[in-house]
Parts: C-alpha cells; sequence; structure tokens
C-alpha cells in the first residue's frame, strides 16, 4: 500500500527522508512527480550502478569502522540502497553491521555518533514512556530490539553506546529476514551504566550515573510494554545484550504475557544446537553419549545447555534428568556442582552435579571427559594448547565451539583449534574467522552465530502475528539450519551452510517457525495453504521497497 503522506512527500523533503529516498535511481517519471528535477545529477543511475559507486567507496577504506560509518550513512540516507549493498557483499559488510565492528562501534559510540536511530527511553522518562512512544515516526513496527546496554557482546557495560547493537540486529532482520525496515525499531533504555570510563567521559551521551536498581529497571520496562502494545498491538520484543541476571528475570516475567524472547539465551542456543545436530551427523552419532562442558556459565551458556537437554529428549528419548547429567558448567569461580557452595544462581543449578570441585578447566576435562567444549565467557585464550590437545587425546574428533564474541573475545581461534586438534576437531566460532589448511586439508570455520536463526524465527513470528514465542521454537529453528547443511559443507568441516544463503536460510526457518506457531493454536491470521510461498512474498526486498507506512 502506497500511503498518502508519502506520495505527497516531494522535493528536498523526499531526498532527505531515508524510507523514500532513492536518490539517483529516481527516474525521470518520478522525478516530476515528486518536484525532485534539478536537485539532482540529470542522468538517471540504475539501482546496480548506484550499488557499485558505492561499493567502490567502501573498498577504498580498509579500515573496518570506517566502513561501518559509510555504511551508517547510507543507512541514514537511502535504506534501500543501504539494505542491496548488504545483501550483495553479505559476507564482507555484515561482520561490518554487525560482529566484530558493531563492538568497536558501541565502544566508540559516543564519539562517532551521527544520526539519530530508534528510540531512547531514560530512567528519568518514567511516567511519560507513553509520550515517547508516540514520537516513533513509523505507523507500523513488528518488532522491537531493546536492550539497557548493561552486557553489550563480551565487552560488559557499555550504557546509552549499547544502542548500536539493537540497530545492528534489527538491520540484519531486513537484511536477512526481509523484514520491512520501516516496520522496525530499535531501543535502548538508558538506566545508567556503571563503566566509570564513559561517566568520566565529557562526550558520552547516556544519563550520568550509576545504573537504578534492577527493579525500577523492571518497572521502567513494564510502562514501555504497556504504551508500545497501545500503540502496535501485534508488535513482538526482542530482549539484547541484557545482563545475565535481568536478562532471565525479564524473560521469565513476560514470556507468557507478550511475543519475547531473548536472543543471548534462546538465539543462541538455538544456533549451537543446530551446530551440534550438524556435528552428530559428521560422527554418525547420538546427542545423548554427548558430554558437554560449557566454559562460561552466563545466559549464552544456560540457555545452550537446557536446549541440548530439551533436544536430547526429544530426539533421542531420554528423561531430563538423564540429559542434564551430560551437561556441565565452569564459570569464573570453578566447575559449578552440588558442593562449590556459596549461592548458586537459579539457572546453574540444575547443572549443578555431584561431581569434584574444581577450579582448573583442563582438570575439569580429564575429571568429566567431555565429547565438546563450548567457550561463552569471553576470556581470549582460554582454550589453550594444553586444552585443545587433551580434547584431541580423549577424543577420535573433538568438538570445539569458541563462541564469545567479540573476536578479541574468542577462547581460542580457528587456527589454534585446528593446528592443536592436527586438524581433527570439529570446529564452531562466534565471530568470523578465515579457512585454515592442515595438513593439506582446507577446513572452512563458519561463525555459531545467533544471526542464522533469529531473523527466520523472528519471520515466522512476525508473519504469523504470533501471541506468544514459546521455547520450542528455537529447537524447531535448530532442526530446520541443520537440514539445510549440505554434505559438501560438513566434509570442510563446516557445521553451518554459507553465510551468502542467509536469506534463504530465514525463509525456511520462517516457514518451520510458522508452521509449528500455526500448529499450536498461536496465529492470529488465516493458515496460508503454502506457508513457504507466502513467507517469501512477505518478504521485502530493496530492489523493489515497499515503502508507504511513514506517518
Ligand atoms: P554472561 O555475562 O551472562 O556470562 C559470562 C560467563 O562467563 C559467566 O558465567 C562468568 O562467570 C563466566 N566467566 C567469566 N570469566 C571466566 C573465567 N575466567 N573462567 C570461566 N568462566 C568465566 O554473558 P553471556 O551472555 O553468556 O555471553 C558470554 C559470551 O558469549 C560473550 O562474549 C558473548 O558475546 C558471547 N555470545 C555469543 C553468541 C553467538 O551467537 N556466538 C551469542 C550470545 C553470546
Amino acid at each position: 500500500m502506497t500511503d498518502k503522506c508519502d506520495q505527497q512527500t516531494r522535493g528536498v523533503h523526499r531526498l532527505r527522508n531515508p524510507w523514500l529516498n532513492r536518490g539517483s535511481v529516481f527516474t525521470e517519471q518520478e522525478r516530476d512527480q515528486y518536484g525532485l528535477r534539478g536537485l539532482l545529477p540529470p542522468r538517471v543511475s540504475t539501482f546496480e550502478e548506484q550499488v557499485s559507486r558505492l561499493t567502490g567507496i567502501i573498498a577504498s577504506n580498509p579500515e573496518p569502522l570506517n566502513k561501518y560509518l559509510i555504511l551508517e550513512g547510507i543507512h541514514a540516507s537511502d535504506e534501500a540502497l543501504f539494505y542491496e549493498l548488504i545483501a550483495k557483499n553479505i559476507d564482507e559488510y555484515l561482520p561490518v553491521i554487525y560482529t566484530p565492528t558493531v563492538g568497536e562501534a558501541c565502544i566508540k559510540f559516543s564519539h562517532i555518533f551521527r544520526y539519530a536511530r530508534g528510540l531512547y527511553v531514560t530512567a528519568e522518562d518514567k511516567g511519560r514512556v507513553r509520550e515517547l512512544v508516540k514520537n516513533v515516526p513509523n505507523r507500523q513496527v513488528d518488532i522491537i530490539v531493546v536492550t539497557d546496554g548493561s552486557r553489550i557482546l563480551g565487552l560488559g557495560d557499555l550504557g546509552v553506546n549499547g544502542m548500536g547493537i539493537p540497530i545492528g540486529k534489527l538491520a540484519l532482520y531486513t537484511a536477512c529476514a526481509g523484514i520491512n525496515p520501516q516496520h522496525t525499531l530499535p531501543v535502548t533504555l538508558d538506566v545508567g551504566t556503571n563503566n566509570e570510563e564513559f561517566l568520566n567521559d565529557p562526550l558520552y551521551m547516556g544519563l550520568r550515573h550509576k545504573r537504578i536498581p534492577d527493579e525500577a529497571l523492571f518497572e521502567l520496562f513494564k510502562e514501555f510494554v504497556a504504551a508500545v502494545y497501545e500503540r502496535w498491538p501485534n508488535v513482538m520484543i526482542q530482549f539484547e545484550d541484557f545482563q545475565n541476571v535481568r536478562a532471565y528475570e525479564l524473560l521469565a516475567r513476560w514470556e507468557n504475557e507478550i511475543p519475547c524472547f531473548n536472543d543471548d539465551i534462546q538465539g543462541t542456543a538455538s544456533v549451537a544446537v543446530a551446530g551440534l545436530f550438524s556435528s552428530m551427523r559428521a560422527l554418525k552419532a547420538k546427542l545423548s553419549d554427548q558430554r558437554i562442558l560449557f566454559l562460561g556459565a552466563g545466559s549464552a551458556a544456560t540457555g545452550i545447555a537446557n536446549l541440548i537437554a530439551d533436544a536430547m529428549v526429544e530426539e533421542d528419548g531420554i528423561s531430563r534428568e538423564e540429559a542434564l547429567k551430560r551437561l556441565h558448567l565452569f564459570d569464573s569461580k570453578g566447575l559449578v556442582t552440588s558442593t562449590r557452595g556459596g549461592n548458586l544462581q537459579a539457572s546453574k543449578k540444575p547443572f549443578a552435579h555431584d561431581t569434584d570441585n574444581t577450579d582448573n578447566f583442563l582438570e575439569a576435562i580429564k575429571l568429566l571427559k567431555p565429547t565438546a567444549i563450548f567457550g561463552l565467557s569471553a576470556q581470549p585464550g582460554a582454550f589453550n594448547r594444553e586444552i585443545i590437545e587433551e580434547m584431541s587425546r580423549i577424543n577420535e574428533r573433538p568438538m570445539i565451539f569458541a563462541l564469545s564474541n567479540p573476536t578479541s573475545k574468542a577462547e581460542c581461534t580457528a587456527e589454534q583449534a585446528y593446528t592443536w586438534s592436527n586438524g581433527k576437531c570439529l570446529f564452531a566460532c562466534g565471530s568470523p574467522f578465515d579457512p585454515v589448511t592442515v595438513n593439506g586439508k582446507t577446513f572452512v570455520p563458519r561463525q555459531g552465530n545467533n544471526h542464522y536463526v533469529f531473523p527466520g524465527i523472528g519471520l515466522g513470528c512476525i508473519f504469523v502475528k504470533t501471541k506468544l514465542i514459546p521455547n520450542e521454537v528455537f529447537l524447531v529453528g535448530a532442526k530446520k539450519l541443520a537440514s539445510l547443511v549440505s554434505e559438501a559443507d560438513l566434509g570442510n568441516g563446516s557445521l553451518y551452510p554459507p553465510l551468502c544463503e542467509v536469506r534463504p536460510i530465514a525463509a525456511e526457518v520462517g516457514a518451520a517457525v510458522a508452521e509449528y506457531l500455526f500448529d499450536k493454536g498461536l496465529a492470529r491470521i488465516e493458515r496460508p495453504a503454502d506457508i513457504a510461498t507466502e513467507i517469501k512474498n512477505f518478504m521485502w526486498q530493496p530492489s523493489n521497497p515497499k515503502f508507504g507506512d511513514q506517518e
């Protein structure tokens, strides 16, 4: 539907509106229709020419942060062009608009800020959040990604600077899953920061005080939820990079009330379980025969461990109690056991087993003899040579998943994992690494990153206008993603499909999720005869943008 207001937006106002601007691609007819004659260089460019022009400019800037800034400028002036550039260069630009470069962009956010995007709700806005939500220019919002900036990637508390993450995640929703960019809203709840460096930085753009108590944050969030659902009753909410305890608490309070999920807990779990399903194919093994040790016991690790337990129950028919016995956590205080003492966080309790205590990870490996280790600790170098060699000694083909982000926080590099295991390991990483050749064989590591699943899961949820997002959805996504890994991929050591296929992957995952939601009676639309085709038609295309919902 073309909106009347959009039709009436003319001249320079059209050129300055990123949702409506097509720059030099405006046709002769559009130039007359919208009063643009004389405001653009005379020759009409094709979309391809404009893409190639900008690709050249970006390529001439080798620094990733400069690429980010150029892309951000295009995002702020011409959304269709921005998304076409991403679509055409997904392997190269995804690590720029998302991890690892987005991490650097967040750290420097207050120093590089140029364009307003999204919504900032601060602790000082309590009582008037509705007014703020009314100011949002999007007429329709299907998805909100919200953070409080308290645990940005593995970089800690970045306060309001964390806004780079919701912006980046939503850019991926559009680039990977064809969610109309006009229907997305990045949100930061600025409730202060405990980052002393930022509090002392004169350019820091957030509230200049320590974080408010959690309960006050939850109250602010409640007001925010009321305001957004009053305006957009079908919107779904993705929680992003909230510090662990808050992340679990928010999910527990809202998962049965509104369609929401936490990507760090559930999206990560889905992609990690998909990697395990692929590993089981490569090893011709059963999931319930695996023993898995996690370095890190935060949102990501416990989310993954819980979903693996669900998968063992569903795939292999063992009891949940039996499944939990195969899963062990190791955090900053050592192995999580039933006798360790101290006040154990509720999310760790199911994995606190009756084993010996140790605060040495290598000792824990010797004790438990895991078939897989997962790194979700943001401790670079934690999977050192001794650890990989020990894993290779006790396993024919150890599974090594170094999932921490950004690259600087990875527990080991791809090269280290393949070299130290003498090419035996099955490896996945959170951030991208180049192929590695060991003993004449080239391995192609792929990212165990939730960008393979959350766009498709969100697409399925948005497509059906889901009432809720049950946890089973993430197992549905994992199974579908793993099924898309080819035998050739597995042969190269890849546990995930190529990134360039991320859009068709999102369509497949979205269709599987939609099907599940229809089956469970959670959809708010009528079930179409052919879900897969309808979902593809639903996906927004930058080369044929359907704008028209701007107020
Ligand atoms: P979190 O803060 O909730 O958890 C971090 C965990 O690491 C805690 O349990 C902490 O005790 C543990 N830890 C810290 N120092 C340690 C040490 N020296 N030894 C052992 N454990 C230690 O964070 P999270 O949300 O679980 O994220 C952790 C990491 O996983 C981050 O780097 C994040 O970027 C990454 N992550 C990756 C993906 C992905 O898609 N690949 C998704 C989500 C999170």
